[in-house]
């Protein structure tokens, strides 16, 4: 049995001009994560509460220069920040276009940018490209070095029905020689093993709601092992 453990947030690591701020990570309710590698900002899994926080971090000149937004999975707490972000970004005459990096078959983040685009389209200042993954290719953003990995959550079902798969990715971010390793919502697989073991810094998701394995999420005691195969690493997205 493993003691009950509540992350503090915000949870905040850096290693010279490389930095990570995890706002929030709450199943159920919102995560929210902004990653900054020189003056490049990153924002990613914008849950409901993103653009306070982002406000009370940096000014909003900043938040308009972002370029970047990578989405893990579809799940409401980990996109409910979307369409207001993209809102504000509008109000606000961002000019600087939007990257948004997201799983194959994301029917959310398709969702919210289609029925986006009817609201706002036609008076949007800044362009918004969707950036659909379906491939573990690395690729390059400025001095970062991006790498999605597949990772193997699911969807709780009702009773007697399986839990239903859901695209769903991790992410490794590499700069100036360290690594961050995002496992996004993941049951224990083998890719997150392979990603996560010798980053400078792993995030890793200890959702199981008890000691038992899970298809959904992953247990204390899983989540302690793979992160312990990384330098440093933070537990998040544990049940409250
Ligand atoms: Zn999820």
């Amino acid at each position: 049995m493993v003691e009950k453990y509540t992350p503090k947030y915000p949870l905040v690591w850096q290693k010279e001009n490389f930095f990570i701020k995890i706002f929030c990570s709450i199943p159920n309710i919102a995560t929210g994560i902004l990653l900054t590698a020189d003056d490049k900002k990153f924002i990613i899994d914008p849950g409901d509460g993103i653009l306070r926080d982002l406000n009370q971090e940096i000014d909003s000149k900043e938040i308009l220069d972002i370029t970047e937004m990578f989405i893990s999975h579809g799940h409401h707490d980990h996109v409910g920040g979307v369409w207001s972000l993209l809102t504000y970004l509008s109000v606000m005459k961002k000019t600087s276009p939007l990257n948004i990096y997201y799983p194959k078959g994301c029917i959310e983040i398709e969702s919210i940018y289609k029925a986006f685009m009817q609201v706002y389209g036609r008076e949007l200042s800044y362009e918004i490209t969707l950036n659909e993954i379906d491939n573990e290719k690395s690729f390059r953003k400025d001095r970062v070095t991006v790498t999605p990995f597949e990772v193997d959550h699911k969807e709780a079902a009702e009773e007697d029905k399986e839990a239903v798969a859901v695209p769903s990715l991790g992410y490794k971010f590499e700069f100036n020689g360290k690594s961050i390793c995002y496992g996004g919502d993941t049951a224990y697989c083998e890719n997150l093993v392979k990603m996560a073991a010798d980053s400078d810094l792993a995030i890793i998701e200890a959702g199981a709601e008890s000691d038992e394995p899970s298809e959904l999420h992953m247990t204390m005691s899983q989540a302690i092992e793979i992160g312990k195969t990384a330098k440093e690493y933070f537990l998040v997205h544990v049940p409250e």
